[in-house]
């Protein structure tokens, strides 16, 4: 079985079998870019290793191969005493996981091959004990999880014994010293001395980027970014190149184009003397990418002209990393880089108009979830608050929050519902549970790709990285900024876009892409090339897509807001609130009459009330089907909770009041009290239980659509009865139903339809019945969850949905986005057998569900005609609606 590939033997297709990072590096190989030698240990090797605890047959025999004609190919031995090759040891899963997973430089350096190293280097024995320091370092932390302070410990002596804070000062002598200091630190750690075979370091290397899949950081990462937690990570070895030769040697990093806006152009970093480690690590401030070309023209020239290729061959902004070994230019790393969501747009766009993509692909290179973040609210423009600092807009967004300096305060701090600004000197992947609690990440050192700021653009935070006028100090959770002391729990606003740091709350407004939606930021009148990009996908997602969106709305309002997003109907309008507020009264007066007669005169008062809502909603969804959903919760929801009523009752009585009202009431909600109220009366059991309740709505409804009618509003009312599990159910409701109708519309010409919402599992398995009785279904995938897995949505998510997320028993939760296996399966036959007994059936999605990007795939699918989602929500469904057809 072959567990190992050649640089060459591979390509970018093969990313399950060779992780991203391997493809990438055969694709380059093949492309003919200079990239150092080296070979891929699969993923399946991975697999097979994390399944067994042990390295797969054959898998020693392989590497040994590779090793030998990896040597051939360098002229050099592994670790050979006079001149040694040496290798990287790079882990690189299918999914870019940024310093998730752990990498060693320099794999083959001992206490004699260093010498060795050092000869070859024209006797520069500063670079060479620099290396070997650092793969102590590295080694030590990632394959013995040495404490990585104990090493920075050891530098930061180092330096203050030679007086001085920048490691480029520390000599050949200063670094043989602190190979020997590492060395203790490694013994007194692992009780062992530093490996000194080569092969053994190689072998304990490629072990540790296996076990390294299930490091906690990357486990975390995984399930924030909703990778799978099976696929195991590929190992690269890789035949070393040295940007820490001397000063016309270097490191980088590139994007082919702005990787925050998408604008065209130059972006990147680069270090002189270093290895790559140096500047994503942000420990030394980088120069801005093109003063290269001043530096060494000949490389920059070349680098340029790589980054062209490369983006003419993937299509897409690139982003990579290179070193320079003596004016030589190596190519170490490309992928198709990470971007914000305006930049996603932006290139989009772009790419459609250099010709290299069609719209269609253009859609797909954008998703629901960056079109929901372009929809978040930025600062105003015109406060007059001045900012204390500017930084590298590194992740935009607008946040504000208390200020923290530690993750674990962030954690804190964000459980107790608090916003929090996370402020680091510079982040590392340590950091990442405060980086997902925070609003946003300020920090002083860093650039655009720094870990904050690549970490935070994954995962759409905002981040303004490298702000260094403040000087931050953890251990005692303060910052300085000119001249001002900022402590844990002040509130500081930062801007992503700009990169400026405000002290206090600086008021938000609406993005521009918002405003566009609105319709108040014409596309056609503003140069705002992402209002524009934005434009140009939605109108083409909409004539792609083949599902309708409609929205969830219970008011005038929101209904008209979610139809300026392109809301093509409302799929839910709850009438619970309807009896809320003022009208509370009303039904406690439905609750406690005692008679025909009481009861009726409540519903008679209810009745117009409830019709000029309808008659607002219809009017703003002219021409648009409206589901209207008969009265849901349990009808005790609506009266004062039991123990403030009892007191209410007993302090009265005590003050000798008249409290036969009071009194009343409270028997009833005693009378009305479940144990389990959301598998109690609600819903149409409601309807069956309380004569005239439905009836009520019905008209009111069915009243409205005439009225709106005959005031030339096209209603077009559809009514729709919750909880239903029997077809007889619905049948009962129905036949009364349409009596009211047919009676109320005489000859209006108004069309009403009566059918029902799929939310408890029987009713999906008996759905045949059911459409005989139904024009549509709606589901309800929220409670169809709640019952199908028998979680109690209010309850789960607190008490124990962490640990299933821990333990992988699902990777996200089934209330967020739809579980296809199970409940899913639950849509599929009721769609299937519905459809089966009344073809012309409608189907729709009204759960939270119908705006999750996931979910609506899925629901493309399956074959659905709509899903129905919160209008901010609308755009999103409608793009990933569109992603689904093509
Ligand atoms: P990550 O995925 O965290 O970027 P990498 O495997 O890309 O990890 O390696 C970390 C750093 O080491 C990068 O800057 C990379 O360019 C550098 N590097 C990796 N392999 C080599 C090599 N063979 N020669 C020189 N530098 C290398
Ligand atoms: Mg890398
Ligand atoms: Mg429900």
């Amino acid at each position: 079985h072959k567990y190992v590939y050649d640089f060459a033997e591979g390509n970018r297709d093969l990313k399950d079998l060779l992780g991203g990072k391997g493809a990438n590096l055969a694709e380059m190989t093949n492309l003919g870019l200079p990239v150092p030698p080296g070979f891929t240990i699969t993923t399946e090797a991975c697999r097979a290793y994390l399944a067994t605890g042990r390295e797969p047959d054959g898998l020693a025999d392989q590497i040994a191969a590779h090793l030998a004609a990896l040597e051939q190919a360098m002229g050099k031995r592994l670790g050979d005493p006079a001149d040694p090759l040496l290798v990287s040891v790079r882990s690189g899963a299918k999914f870019s996981m940024p310093g998730m997973m752990e990498t060693v430089l320099n794999v083959g350096l001992n206490d004699r091959s260093v010498a060795g190293l050092a000869q070859q280097a024209d006797g520069n024995q500063r670079f060479a004990w620099d290396s070997y320091r650092r793969l102590i370092q590295m080694f030590g932390k990632t394959v013995c999880e040495v404490p990585g302070e104990e090493f920075e410990h050891a530098l930061d002596e180092a330096k203050r014994a030679k007086g001085t804070t920048n490691d480029l000062d520390l000599d050949a002598d200063d670094l043989r010293g602190l190979v020997d200091a590492y060395k203790k630190v490694f013994r007194k750690h692992t009780g062992r001395d530093f490996p000194q075979e080569p092969r053994e370091q190689l072998d304990l290397a490629v072990r540790a980027v296996f076990d390294s899949w299930h490091a906690e950081r990357a486990v975390l990462y995984r399930r924030q970014e909703r990778i799978p937690a099976d696929l195991g990570t590929a190992v690269n070895v890789c035949a070393m190149v040295f940007g820490n030769l001397g000063s016309d040697s270097g490191t980088g990093v590139a994007f082919t184009r702005d990787p925050a806006s998408g604008a065209q152009g130059i972006y990147g970093d680069y270090l002189a003397n270093a290895q790559g480690e140096d500047v994503v690590a942000g420990i030394r401030n980088t120069v801005p990418l093109q003063e290269l070309e001043r530096i060494d023209k000949r490389s920059y020239d070349e680098l340029l002209d790589i980054m062209a290729r490369l983006e003419r061959h993937y299509l897409d902004l690139c982003d990579i990393e290179f070193t320079i070994e003596r004016g030589k230019l190596w190519m170490l790393q490309t992928r198709v880089g990470k971007r914000t969501a305006a930049a996603a747009f932006v290139i989009a766009g772009q790419l459609v108009d250099e010709g290299l993509i069609d719209l269609d692909e253009a859609v797909h290179r954008v998703t629901g979830a960056q079109l929901a973040q372009l929809m978040f609210p930025r600062f105003q423009l015109d406060h007059d608050i001045q900012p204390v600092a500017k930084g590298i807009g590194a992740s935009p967004g607008a946040a504000f929050g208390k200020v923290v300096f530690t993750s674990a305060r962030a954690v804190e701090l964000a459980g107790e519902g608090e916003k929090v600004i996370l402020v680091r000197r510079e982040t590392n992947p340590d950091d990442l549970h405060g980086m997902i609690a925070a609003q946003g990440i300020l920090t002083s050192r860093g650039g655009k790709t720094s870990h904050a700021a690549v970490v935070a653009r994954g995962m759409g935070k905002t981040c303004v990285s490298g702000a260094d006028e403040i000087e931050v100090n953890v251990p005692a959770k303060r910052f300085t900024v000119a001249g001002r002391t900022v402590v844990e729990g002040d509130v500081v606003s930062i801007d992503g876009t700009t990169g400026k740091v405000y002290l206090g709350e600086v008021p938000v407004t609406p993005s521009e892409v918002v405003q566009y939606f609105e319709g108040t930021l014409d596309p056609e009148a503003t140069d705002d090339a992402l209002v524009h990009a934005v434009h140009r996908i939605m109108t083409h997602a909409d004539q792609r897509r083949r599902l309708a969106v409609r929205t969830n709305a219970d008011t005038g309002a929101d209904a008209a807001r979610a139809r300026r997003f392109g809301a093509q109907g409302i799929g839910l309008c709850r009438t619970e609130h309807m009896f809320l507020g003022d009208r509370r009264e009303l039904v406690e007066r439905l609750i406690l009459a005692r008679t025909d007669q009481e009861r009726e005169n409540a519903l008679a008062a209810l009745l117009p009330l409830q019709r000029a809502d309808f008659v607002d909603i219809f009017r703003e969804m002219d021409g648009l089907p409206v589901t209207v959903r008969l009265i849901d919760p349990p009808l005790h929801e609506f009266l004062p909770p039991l123990e403030q009523l009892a007191v209410n009752v007993a302090v009265a009585q005590e003050r000798g009041e008249d409290v036969a009202q009071e009194e009343a009431l409270l028997a009833a909600v005693r009378r009305m009290h479940e144990e389990n109220p959301m598998l109690g009366l609600r819903g149409v059991r409601l309807g069956l239980v309380i004569p005239g309740l439905f009836a009520m709505q019905v008209r009111a409804i069915t009243e409205a659509a005439v009225e709106c009618a005959r005031a030339g509003v096209a209603a077009r009312p559809e009514i729709m009865v919750p909880l239903v599990g029997a077809v007889q159910e619905l049948e009962t409701v129905r036949a009364e139903a349409e009596k009211i109708i047919a009676e109320v519309v005489g000859d209006a010409g108004v069309e009403v339809l009566i059918g029902t919402m799929i939310e408890v599992p029987r009713a999906a398995l008996t759905a045949g019945q059911i459409a005989e009785a139904a024009q549509f279904f709606s589901f309800g995938t929220n409670d169809l969850t709640q019952m199908g897995w028998g979680f109690s949505r209010d309850d789960v998510e607190g008490a124990f949905f962490w640990r299933y997320l821990e333990l992988g028993i699902f990777g996200i939760s089934p209330f967020e986005s739809i579980d296809r296996d199970g409940v899913g399966r639950l849509v599929r036959i009721a769609a299937e057998e519905g459809r089966a007994a009344r073809p012309d059936l409608k189907l729709g999605v009204c759960g939270e569900h119908g705006g999750d990007p996931e979910s609506v795939h899925f629901f493309h699918d399956v074959g659905l005609d709509y899903v129905s989602c919160s209008p901010f929500r609308v755009p999103v469904a409608r793009l990933e609606a569109a992603r689904a057809a093509i």
